[in-house]
């Protein structure tokens, strides 16, 4: 089979692989969707061998397959799985991670958060970007037939994440919502949050991307924090969700939270620095952090999108086939566009 690769420097190649066969406890998925996430730009920009080093390998270890919003069909099982655990042919997404598998994080389905030590599919594991994807059946998460392999990949890391952060910051309708950054998870934030009944002020400075945000159901699409207390009548927004990782950007979300508001850093990577008495304390603040979503938080994600008809596929700007992955890249780099996914 063929799989996109990361090689550093912003070049994407695509090479030829073994198809994979299922060990025990294992299942392929034959891929339909796989998406593109902003954390991927971490590794399609850095160094050759950086990624690689930031991982824990050698610098000239081979690059695995990228893509970790994978989205298809269980095409073969290994030794041990249950035609009840993965019939051929079901219609799946995946939780990226495995862990032990049998620790108190794990049981539960927040295998990311495995002490053990864990893999993640398209980081430090073969992804999506292929024909075929191995993984432990016990990572699939069946995708409702309402929705189209495309908006299962956005499910499977940038909007199952805006969902998991609005869940941990315990969104109410009713509420002001500031969403920083209108990449695709700050644009999912933007939907789901207007459909759980939040008035949403998005914060973005690229115009293309503060018009989709409109589109999407942001009561108003702004390019700097500063008028933020103005549309608020100078009380500050009840919850703010920062998905950029840039500093000032997450300082402003701070700062524009009111008395006992709520604030959430999901972007990665960089720093911060607080000025902990005036923007903390001397508000009630709450500040937390969200990464991703368990198993269950995804499919409970899919459910959501279904059940409020949600149309997830207009979130997509772009639509690429696996040999034009260098190009995808290219695009999506700009930090322009919406949502990008290469089809199969
Ligand atoms: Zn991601
Ligand atoms: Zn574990």
């Amino acid at each position: 089979m063929r799989g996109a690769v990361f090689l550093g420097d912003r070049k994407v190649e695509i090479r030829n692989f073994p198809d994979p066969t299922p060990g025990p406890g294992e299942v392929v998925i034959e891929m339909k969707a796989s998406g593109l996430c902003g954390s991927d730009l971490k590794f399609y920009r850095s160094p050759p061998g950086e990624a690689q080093k930031s991982l824990g390998f050698s610098a000239d270890a081979e690059p695995f397959i990228g893509g970790h919003e994978p989205c298809g069909v269980v095409a073969a099982r290994g030794p041990g799985v249950s035609e009840k655990e993965a019939p051929i042919g079901q219609r799946v997404m995946d939780h990226h991670y495995a862990g032990c598998g049998v620790c108190k994080h794990c049981r539960v389905g927040w295998s990311q958060l495995c002490k053990a030590g864990i893999t993640v599919y398209g980081v430090t594991a073969h992804g999506g970007h292929a024909q075929y994807l191995k993984v432990p059946a016990r990572t699939l998460v069946p995708l409702p037939d309402e929705l189209s392999f495309v908006e299962g990949a956005a499910v499977s890391c940038g909007t199952g994440t805006a969902y998991g952060a609005l869940r941990r910051m315990n969104a109410v309708g009713g509420s002001t919502l500031a969403v920083f950054g209108q990449g695709p998870v700050g644009i999912s934030a933007t939907l789901l949050g207007a459909k759980m009944g939040m008035r949403v002020i998005a914060v973005e400075k690229n115009a293309e991307r503060r018009a989709l945000a409109k589109q999407f159901g942001a009561d108003v699409a702004i390019d700097s924090a500063d008028s933020l207390k103005d549309l608020t009548k100078g009380e500050g927004v009840d919850l703010a969700l920062d998905t950029t990782g840039i500093s000032e950007a997450r300082i402003a979300a701070i700062r524009c939270a009111k008395t006992w508001g709520t604030v959430c850093f999901v972007g990665e990577g960089g720093d911060v620095t607080i000025n902990v008495s005036p923007d903390m304390l001397r508000k009630q603040l709450t500040l937390i952090g969200s990464w991703t979503f368990s198993a269950m938080g995804q499919a409970e994600c899919a459910r959501f999108v279904v059940d409020n008809g949600i149309q997830l596929e207009k979130i997509f700007s772009h639509r690429w086939k696996l040999d034009q992955a260098s190009e995808a890249y290219r695009v999506f780099d700009t930090q322009s566009t919406g949502k990008a996914v290469i089809t199969f």
